[in-house]
């Protein structure tokens, strides 16, 4: 043993697997002259390191610095220990029970590396479109079960050639342990099908699809986590076919553009922006378009923005070689149905709305659409949390027993606990019809295998319609919970936040069954994790014909004019009334006297609806909160001033609907453009609000407002109340990690679960 030799045993956790962790520690040890070994352990890597006491402390600390792109390190432990008197740094066998404790990386881009040996004709991968390394590649989407091993991914039907192995055997290599390791000689393949299944024979199928892109035709790509419905961005025919086969009328279409300088031409991008396109993510980014559009009209008409994502697989990158502006990349689906990821199944479902097929033999064995954000209060904000983000936890602040909780309805997830971590899984969508649902179950029984968790408690929503309810009433394994569905918003922006200790929460939203037999929305709540108390809410209103007053926010703009005017709505002049049959709207109108299938709602989201139909925006929608977005959108304006907000002070506050309606009524009638009352009316929401709010911390003593639901996916909304709630003094909480829309009700059902399962009571309810 030599003098002066100490050692230490350093034990790290956290995303340490799969991700070239390994490689990274042993280069690290022998730059810093370290001898020792490290292994992958159940709950991630240990290391034995023995050296000089300064070449330790260089060692731990580049260890948490610099370590490789995807790893994410939990928590490093580091115990004194004895020295072994070990020669050289050596990548030994996994140690006891493998890695069934670890975390596994979320599918990642294509890293420069790799692309450069891609474009690289000397390169034994020159234009091969599935190269890979540790720091880059497929992984949720591929794998099947742990240990995260070649045998349990998609590539277990691919057998490395001498050459790929001798990488993946080689520490030093940047290939080592690489799962999906592959090139031409082994790996997966393309090729392209016309949409009868005729293969149509091409040394390059990558550049021939190119062509007939250019050309004009939609074809069907097989992408990492699922397949994409690709055609000219800038082909308006091409594009406007594609709307009419998939039955997509006006939601934007995503596209993808080969690099950033190209993105300029066609939208504005904020640093922040750029950052977030760049990302090994590779997220979809909201970008403001620039005027005169450059895209075709119909990839997003009538819209600010455009969804635009970079390149992320090799394959993307050698589809958009020969020059393209951007590509339409929408899933590949019928709209409402999850996208598709198996080849047989790709040809059926699309077979009506593709004309050529680009397939690979890699198969998907868990879809995850694209990811969606966009930046706002300078904050990345995810609007759909999917491929790049899962399985990536949200840490939590404490311990949690393991809960599954089934999420909502519309964009649903679902979310997993261990220890300290929630796993919310990638977006599911609208549980609504039978194909949807088999994805929901599918991903639960996988996210159980892949995270070893077996669910002592399982939580749902308390609709009782809810498929996701109806679906946990089946589960007899472990107790059942139902939880409020605002609650549960509001435990979501907690959780992500760390706090647990009592918060005003303002949940502002679409719909969510209340309690009380209406359909809440707009609520003001006082919350911890156990419990909470309805403090204040919009006055209810009905919603005539139900969730038909989704799809016709005209709807709600009768119910709104008739709850504040009554019969007299009749003398009102507005654009919206006159555009209708008089009949039509009388039978509306009687359905809310009589409350005829017209539930009562205070939902947040109806009454922007309501307003945009009564100032003229639209009167139906294609998309829910199409409306809403349209008003968010036109506001973008100075104004300062506001129209009255008032609330009945009760044992629980009523937000008076008739001074914001007579507001938007009056302007109107005197003329004043609708731009201007759309702002208006979001100084109103976000001021009147704010006052609100400083009146119940005051009564409550509670100066953290946690801001949740679907409607913060508006930004003047979001940045204003944010903006004014801290002039009061309040501390404010937002989303960034998990959608503020529903898609992040499950991470909010599983911490509440979590909390009453330990036994907590509630301070506030
Ligand atoms: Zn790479
Ligand atoms: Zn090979
Ligand atoms: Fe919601």
């Amino acid at each position: 043993m030599t003098v002066g030799r100490i050692a230490r045993k350093i034990d790290v956790n956290g995303i340490v697997q799969g991700v070239g962790f390994r490689p990274f520690v042993y280069q690290l040890a022998r730059e810093n002259q370290l001898s020792g070994q490290v292994a992958n352990t159940a709950a991630g890597v240990t290391i034995h390191v023995e050296g000089d006491t300064l070449q330790i402390d260089a060692f731990v600390s580049d260890l948490e610095k610099k370590p490789p792109p995807l790893a994410h390190i939990v928590a490093i432990d580091i115990q004194k220990t004895t020295p072994m008197g070990s020669q050289g740094f050596a990548i030994v066998a996994s140690k006891g029970g493998a890695s069934r404790a670890t975390l596994i990386s979320p599918d990642v881009s294509v890293c420069d590396d790799c692309l450069g040996e891609m474009f690289d004709p000397q390169d034994r991968r020159f234009g091969y479109p599935f190269i890979n390394c540790t720091n880059c590649g497929p992984r949720y989407t591929i794998i099947d079960d742990i240990p995260y091993d070649r045998p349990k991914t998609s590539m277990r039907h691919f057998t490395l050639c001498a050459q790929c192995q001798a990488e993946y055997d080689n520490p030093e290599d940047r290939r080592f342990h690489a799962q999906p390791n592959a090139c031409p000689a082994c790996g997966p393949q393309v090729t392209l099908y016309d949409s009868q299944r005729a293969v149509l024979q091409d040394k390059d199928p990558i550049a021939r699809t190119a062509q007939l892109i250019k050309a004009g035709h939609i074809i069907a790509v097989k992408g990492l986590g699922g397949y994409h419905l690709c055609a000219d961005a800038t082909n308006d025919k091409a594009v406007e076919r594609l709307r009419q086969r998939k039955h997509r009328e006006e939601k934007p279409l995503a596209v993808m553009s080969p690099d950033l300088d190209t993105i300029v031409s066609f939208a504005q991008i904020t640093s922040g922006e750029a950052a977030l396109l760049t990302s090994i993510q590779r997220p979809i980014v909201l970008l403001t378009k620039k005027r005169p559009e450059k895209l075709a009209f119909s990839v997003a008409p009538r819209n600010q923005y455009y969804g635009v994502m970079l390149p992320y697989t090799p394959l993307h990158y050698l589809l958009l070689s020969p020059g393209f502006t951007a590509l339409v990349m929408t899933s590949g689906n019928l709209s409402e149905e999850p996208i598709a990821i198996d080849n047989d199944d790709a040809f059926e479902r699309l077979k009506d709305i593709a004309d050529y097929f680009l397939m690979h033999d890699r198969e998907i064995y868990l879809r995850s659409d694209d990811s969606i954000v966009r930046r706002a209060a300078s904050e990345t904000r995810q609007i759909r949390r999917s491929r790049g983000f899962v399985p990536m936890p949200v840490f939590l602040k404490a311990q949690m027993p393991a809960v599954l909780a089934c999420g909502a309805e519309q964009k649903n997830t679902v979310c997993l606990t261990k220890g300290r971590q929630a796993f919310v899984s990638q977006h599911i969508g609208d549980l609504e019809n039978l194909a949807t649902e088999n994805f929901f179950r599918m991903t639960i029984d996988h996210l159980k295998r892949i995270l070893d968790i077996d669910p002592q408690h399982v939580v749902c929503d308390l609709h009782p319609d809810y498929l996701s309810t109806q679906w946990a009433k089946t589960q007899k394994q472990a107790p059942l919970l139902q939880v409020q569905h605002h609650f549960a918003h509001v435990a979501a922006c907690m959780a992500e936040n760390k706090l647990d200790e009592p918060v005003i929460g303002l949940a502002f939203d679409g719909t969510g069954y209340g309690p009380d037999g209406t359909i809440w929305g707009g609520e003001i709540l006082a919350a911890d994790l156990a419990g909470y108390r309805r403090l204040a809410h919009l006055e209810p209103t009905p919603m005539p014909g139900g969730a038909a007053a989704i799809k016709a926010p005209i709807r709600m703009a009768l119910a709104y004019l008739h709850q504040v005017y009554g019969r007299g709505m009749g003398a009102l002049k507005l654009p919206a009334l006159d555009a209708m049959e008089n009949r039509e709207s009388d039978i509306i109108v009687e359905m809310c006297v009589r409350r005829i299938n017209a539930p009562l709602t205070s939902s947040l989201g109806r009454l922007f609806d309501g307003v945009a139909a009564i100032i003229g925006l639209r009167n139906t929608v294609a998309f829910e909160g199409q409306a809403a977005m349209e008003l968010e959108m036109m506001a973008d304006d100075q104004d300062e001033e506001r129209y009255g907000f008032e609330w009945r002070d009760e044992e629980i506050r009523q937000i008076a609907i008739g001074p914001i309606i007579q507001g938007v009524v009056d302007d109107l009638g005197m003329g004043m453009p609708a731009f201007i009352i759309g702002r208006k009316f979001h100084n109103t929401i976000i001021e009147g609000c704010a006052d609100l709010c400083a009146v119940i911390s005051k009564e409550t003593r509670i100066d953290k407002v946690v801001l949740s639901g679907g409607c913060f996916q508006n930004r003047l909304l979001l940045e204003g109340l944010i903006h004014s709630l801290a002039q009061k003094g309040l501390q404010v909480f937002s989303h960034r990690l998990v959608p503020t829309n529903d898609g992040g009700i499950s991470l909010g059902q599983a911490v509440i679960a979590a909390a009453l399962a330990d036994g907590r009571t509630s301070t506030v309810a």
